[in-house]
């Protein structure tokens, strides 16, 4: 479906819960968010309903992300009815990857065709300290256990952040040297607890090329600017929502945890769609389409319209 400025919109990205068991400092406070009750949680017989509803619209990628959604029980269930559905091309899902020892496996056999898999640093004390909890080695074993699961293409997302990791960007860039990996650079974002973040944290993602001349470019994929080490089996992109906004491109929708549809990650519109069926879900999602806006109102000084929600409950 185009929403009103002539874009396709194809790409849903669902929030199955606002849960998480890391506490990553951009993205969420120290003491977690205050938990929703369960019953206040879309359940995953009502996302399949909705996913199905968005897909009799043209979307043809989802990604199931969080939260963490490997947190969510019956998340297995959930890929495999989605698969179901034929007209749905590809199934994603983003993790901050410990629990895929376990999972990478199933997630693989229920129909998950690519992971995006979060890792901002190599080293073991600034991974404890960035997610608060987290152990580097398992977030480093997750990303094993999916190349041997069998899982090609997956994505590591790295946000960048100034005074933390850019000084990893080397070593980051270098995992792309003998692994099919992508290494993404993603631009902080000005959303949630990172709203209130110094400037000094918000670096242009072209600090990258910066340290690494030596990165080929490859090209754009819509979001992200590719390149890659003379020789390397990896990729390395670019992501920069701030510096370079690709919100002309954007053909991404969003459904929060709760049951929300939100049409921009940065604005605070926001459509109930539980308890909708049939064709008053459709013209809600139609409605929710329309309004989709031209672009987001964020820069680095500024902050982004959708201050009051968390990433970990919209879904990053
Ligand atoms: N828990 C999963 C994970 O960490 O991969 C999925 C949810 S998380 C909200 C999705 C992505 O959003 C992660 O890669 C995370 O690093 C990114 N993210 C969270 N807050 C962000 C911010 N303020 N700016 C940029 N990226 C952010
Ligand atoms: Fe959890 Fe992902 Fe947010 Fe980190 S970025 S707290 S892993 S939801």
């Amino acid at each position: 479906m185009k929403d009103q400025f002539n874009r396709t919109i194809d790409y849903l990205r669902i929030s199955v819960t606002d849960r998480c068991d890391f506490r990553c400092r951009y993205c969420m406070p120290e003491n977690g968010i205050t938990k929703r009750r369960h019953a206040d949680i879309l359940t995953l017989e009502e996302i399949a309903e909705i996913a199905d509803a968005f897909i009799d619209l043209g979307i043809s990628k989802i990604r199931l992300t969080g939260g963490e959604p490997l947190v969510r029980k019956g998340i297995a269930e959930l890929c495999r009815q989605l698969k179901s559905n034929h007209f749905l091309k590809e199934l994603a899902l983003t993790t901050n990857g410990t629990l895929l020892p376990q999972y990478a496996d199933i997630l693989k056999n229920s129909g998950v065709d690519r992971l995006n898999i979060s890792l901002d640093t190599l080293r073991e004390d600034r991974f404890r300290s960035i997610t608060r909890v987290g152990n580097l080695r398992e977030t480093l074993k997750g990303i094993e256990a999916a190349e041997r699961a069998g899982f090609t293409g997956t994505k590591i997302n790295t946000v960048l952040i100034g005074g933390f990791n850019d000084d990893e960007i080397t070593d980051l860039v270098g995992l792309t040297r003998d692994r099919d990996l992508t290494v993404r650079f993603i631009e902080l974002m000005p959303i949630g607890e990172a709203a209130r973040w110094p400037g000094t944290a918000f670096m242009d993602a072209n600090v990258v090329t910066e340290r690494v001349p030596e990165l080929q470019y490859l090209g754009s994929d819509g979001v992200a600017e590719l390149y890659r080490l003379p020789g390397a089996v990896g990729t390395v992109g670019l992501i920069r929502p701030l510096s370079h906004s690709f919100c002309g491109a954007c053909s991404r929708i969003r459904l929060t945890a709760d049951g929300m549809l939100k049409p921009c990650l940065h604005s605070d519109l926001e459509i109930p769609l539980r308890g909708l069926h049939g064709e008053k879900l459709i013209s809600a999602l139609k409605d929710g389409i329309c309004r989709k806006p031209a672009r987001h109102y964020i820069d680095r000084d500024g902050v982004s319209g959708t201050e009051k929600r968390l990433m970990s409950e919209i879904g990053g």
